[in-house]
């Protein structure tokens, strides 16, 4: 394992050495790898990334894992658009949205997934396994797949059909959990004790699970020419991609792909029937208080936020928000988006720019600011959420005097 040296816990700073454990033995604190930034920044200069491959990988130095033998089919280095038509609609002079609908299995949980199944791998797992919202079990049903290893994906039972299908067409065991994500939670982390031969990507293997949202950072300011942007709108779901963005956009300054260490205000955004963080950001609260998910947002539906506390940390460490929005507006979000830039999210990416709205209409993203807003997931998986509202379809009889009654043309 290149440069990644050690395993550290967030609370009492004990190190591990890097290996698959869950949390601190010591307090139950989250653990997270330690790298020598040093070897980095000898090994990974700007030219040495735009000759690296179009995908995650090339900023393989910076993840915990050996990029030989890698689990990749292909996430990440998604395009980073220049919304100039979201932009004016929504009054924000330089706005760009990173596309990660386009990954391999449409969501960003492909980055993840490919670090965590490598890791995986190298720790010599045979078998694949999560709790999942939706989106992690269609991608590590899919990275399983292509690797070989036999795999247990466990959802809510009421999931969209179109995730259920998008996980069990890979060949994974597909096991429908009658409640919430936070049940098929818990179920997992008692699983794992019963299945140390299973590596679960986001339990005993979530210190090298949550590295991979760091490359949404790294691809970003990449993409700007090497530099970072001013503000940066995040969905929350557990928080962890949230504050692994953070980090990353430090982290380029630590190994000198950046000069100085950027200043990025980073917002959050939620779905009104899901927001415990944005709760304790409206009311000053120092924790996250867990909450009942009822929302059509289901990929970001998570009621108990493993890294809630932190993400409230970074945002307001950073001068952000934590807003949320209701499904109506995430419905409307969705729409904007795709009239506006051709690109089609799922509900988690109408929470995204439904925020984005509110934040820029509450002045807290600025009109002037360099604003970036990650759309995380792709629509196809989530199109029963536009039903009634998708916009104009007419039917008519396969003949001209038809279609020349509907479009008003004389004959
Ligand atoms: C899982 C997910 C998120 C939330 O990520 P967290 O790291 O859990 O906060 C956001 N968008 C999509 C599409 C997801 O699948
Ligand atoms: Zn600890």
């Amino acid at each position: 394992m290149p440069y990644a040296t050690a395993l550290r816990c967030r609370e009492c700073a004990r190190t591990y050495p890097l290996s698959p454990i869950a949390v601190c033995e010591w307090c139950f604190g989250p653990l997270e790898p330690t790298y020598d930034y040093a070897g980095i920044t000898a090994a990974l200069s700007r030219a040495e990334v735009a000759t690296g491959p179009p995908s995650m990988w090339r900023y393989a130095p910076l993840l915990p894992v050996a990029a030989e033998g890698r689990i990749d089919l292909g996430a990440g280095f998604t395009p980073l658009v220049r919304a100039e038509r979201l932009g004016a609609a929504l009054g924000l002079e330089r706005l760009w949205v990173k596309n990660d609908t386009v990954n391999p299995t449409g969501s960003f949980k492909d980055r993840v997934v490919s670090v965590a199944l490598t890791a995986a791998r190298q720790f010599g797992y045979a078998v694949a396994a999560c709790a999942s919202t939706g989106n992690l079990a269609n991608s590590v049903a899919a990275h399983a797949a292509a690797a070989g290893m036999p795999a247990y994906v466990l959802v809510p039972a009421d999931l969209e059909p179109a995730k259920l299908a998008a996980s069990a067409v890979y060949g994974a065991t597909l096991v429908a959990v009658e409640g919430t994500y936070d049940d098929v939670n818990r179920l997992s982390a008692e699983l794992v004790d019963c299945h140390p031969d299973w590596a679960f990507v986001n339990v005993n293997l979530r210190a090298f699970y949550a590295e991979g949202s760091r490359t949404l950072a790294f691809e970003v300011a990449e993409q700007l020419g090497w530099r970072a942007p001013d503000h940066v709108v995040v969905p929350v779901g557990s928080g962890s991609q949230l504050t692994r963005i953070h980090r990353g956009f430090a982290e380029l300054a630590a190994v000198s792909l950046l000069e100085e260490v950027p200043k990025v205000r980073v917002s959050g955004a939620q779905a009104a029937g899901c927001a415990p963080v944005a709760q304790a950001f409206a009311s000053g609260a120092a924790h996250v208080r867990p909450v009942r998910p009822s929302t059509i947002a289901r990929s970001i539906a998570i009621g108990n936020p493993a890294d809630g506390g932190y993400a409230l940390d970074v945002v307001r460490e950073t001068g952000g928000a934590v807003a949320s929005v209701s499904d109506e507006e995430i419905v409307a979000g969705i729409r904007l988006l795709a009239r506006t830039e051709g690109i089609f999210a799922e509900t988690a990416g109408g929470v995204t720019i439904a925020t984005l709205a509110k934040l820029a209409a509450a002045g807290v993203v600025e009109a002037d600011e360099l604003v970036v807003a990650y759309v995380t997931g792709n629509g196809l998986k989530t199109v029963d959420a536009l039903a009634g509202s998708s916009g104009p379809m007419v039917t008519i009889p396969p003949r001209l005097d038809a279609f020349a009654e509907l479009v008003g043309e004389a004959r």
